[in-house]
């Protein structure tokens, strides 16, 4: 964990990161959500059935995965037999662990692909925070396209969206409750992360959720919320894209767009530096690279802290 400084709007958060709460969305539906919701601060989600329970995502650190499983004892008895990743990133399944193997890991086959590429890579971004040691579990069973879970009596649709935020998103879909698990697909009062997804294939998957017709919607980070996420992050994804129209236009670099572009209706979101790794996306799909190919982290990693005045991205975690 790295100190506060008295430049760093979040220096409270710092000092005192918020823990996960779990909350009902719906009947014997759970949200766990880890505040502040900023970069590896994620949030889970756990169905109890009546004689089985399935989890969805785990967390970034060996604490915190065990503080959502301790969580989860202390509202049933019974042990996790399912956990749903809804995409590779560490913070979504470093807490694996925590579960398997008693519990079977599901994902989607690139997500599988992903997690087993990078192991614990995701720990080198932020060395200063306190990850502990954990074994990297990928999920042992996989699919391309839909799959339906029945926890017990909770139906559950596991359907691939991507490439939107990564290639490989899942989200869960309860369609009796209508309630949806996005994953970092959508994200509650955070800027949109697409850097290593798609801009044009987040919009298409923007508009296939708002076809299911969600009332509550758990998103990969920030608190619970409802369809208006759907619409707050179509309107960031079309003014990324017309933000990367124009500054290509006028010659600039991802960076040079983002110092010179105002954040406007989005100032409030956490993270705004992502609009910085977002542009790397959109450049690259806007000079026709595939959608979800592979664009340098790198550099675009070392623009979101140019752009942050050179201040690390702030990790909570
Ligand atoms: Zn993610």
């Amino acid at each position: 964990m790295s100190l506060p400084t008295t430049s760093d709007p979040r220096a409270a958060d710092r000092a005192a990161p918020g823990r996960g709460k779990l909350t009902e969305v719906a009947d014997r539906v759970l949200a766990y959500i880890q505040p502040d919701g900023g970069w590896c601060v994620s949030n889970s989600g756990a169905l109890i059935g009546p004689d089985a329970v399935a989890v969805i995502d785990t967390a970034a650190t060996r604490a915190r995965a065990l503080a959502l499983a301790d969580a989860l004892a202390a509202v049933t008895p019974l042990r996790p037999r399912t956990l749903i990743n809804t995409h590779a990133h560490g913070d979504h399944t470093f807490g694996n662990f925590a579960f398997a193997p008693e519990a079977t890991v599901i994902g989607h086959d690139l997500a599988r692909a992903e997690i087993v590429a990078n192991g614990h890579m995701l720990r080198d971004l932020w060395p200063g925070t306190e990850w502990g040691e954990f074994p990297i579990v990928p999920p042992s069973v996989t699919f391309p396209t839909r799959l339906t879970l029945h926890v017990g009596d909770i139906l559950v649709e596991l359907i691939h969206v991507g490439p939107a935020h990564t290639t490989g998103d899942v989200v869960a879909w309860l369609p009796e409750e209508r309630v949806l698990f996005a994953g970092d697909v959508l994200l509650s009062g955070c800027t949109p992360f697409v850097l290593m997804g798609s801009v044009a294939g987040s919009l298409r998957a923007v508009a296939r959720l708002r076809a299911l017709g969600p009332r509550t919607v758990v998103c990969g980070h920030g608190p619970v919320c409802g369809p208006e996420v759907l619409d707050a992050t179509e309107a960031y994804l079309n003014w990324l894209h017309a933000t990367a129209r124009a500054g290509i236009d006028a010659g600039l670099t991802p960076l040079q767009t983002a110092l010179d572009t105002a954040l406007g209706d989005f100032a409030g979101l956490l993270d705004p530096e992502r609009l910085v790794g977002n542009l790397h996306r959109a450049y690259a799909e806007e000079r026709g690279a595939p959608e979800g190919a592979t664009v340098p982290l790198g550099p675009a990693l070392e623009d979101m802290v140019a752009w942050n005045g050179g201040r690390p991205l702030t990790c909570l975690a």
